[in-house]
């Protein structure tokens, strides 16, 4: 156990496709090997170098919903047509252990998330530095048709229509600096005094 009175953080960064939200993720992880990766269930398949259990955990549709009707799922949403989805039993494991664990999860996931964890969330909405950028770091990504992306596009339009809902907003023009603001969010919210129900004993000592 990493912190026995302190509960984790579940820090769900969210952002259109392209944004660079898995980027930003994927540093935070790399610079806090504590940090816990919050593995969703997907439908979809697996791109080139996704692992199941890794990336993802694909699985069938009929599986999915098996998952999500026997309350498996703390949250689950069809985004583009396929499932997505969070394993309750991981999180719930995390949080009273005090490991923090990272969300990549939508809109909808976090709304979901809130509900389900409320004094656990911290999120993030993650913008490109313009419409511009997105476009051209979709183009980018060979792995999809020509119609996926102004799919992913007009997708992008709807995600970033729920940025207000988010507790923190990062606009990732500079990667670096995106990634730093990320963390400070993090540091801050296991800095929160309502997260450290721990310290009531280190006050305690300070009367003797
Ligand atoms: P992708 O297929 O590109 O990996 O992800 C598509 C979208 O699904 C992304 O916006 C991603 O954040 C979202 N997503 C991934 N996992 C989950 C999940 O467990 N729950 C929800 N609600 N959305 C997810």
């Amino acid at each position: 156990m990493l912190h026995p009175s302190r509960r984790g953080v579940c820090l769900v960064i969210s952002a259109p496709s392209g944004a660079g939200k898995s980027t930003i993720a994927n540093a935070l992880r790399a610079s806090e090997p504590a940090l816990k990766n919050s593995i969703s269930v997907t439908t979809r398949n697996p791109r080139p170098g996704e692992v199941d259990g890794v990336h993802y955990h694909f699985r069938s549709m009929e599986a999915f919903r098996t998952m999500a009707n026997n309350g498996e799922l703390l949250e689950w949403a069809e985004v583009f047509g396929r499932g997505y989805g969070t394993p309750r039993a991981p999180v719930e494991e995390a949080l009273t252990q005090g490991y923090d664990m990272v969300f990549d999860i939508d809109w909808q996931g976090h709304r979901l998330l809130k509900k389900a964890l409320p004094s656990d969330v911290v999120s993030i909405f993650v913008l490109p530095p313009s419409i511009e950028e997105l476009e051209r770091r979709l183009c980018n990504r060979n792995s999809d048709d020509q119609a996926e992306i102004a799919k992913r596009m007009q997708a992008a339009f709807d995600e970033i229509s729920h940025w207000h809902e988010f507790d923190h907003t990062v606009i990732n023009s500079d990667l670096d600096t995106a990634i730093s603001q990320a963390k400070s969010i993090l540091t801050a919210a296991r800095l929160s005094t309502a997260r450290q129900k721990n310290l009531f004993h280190f006050i305690d000592s300070f009367k003797k």
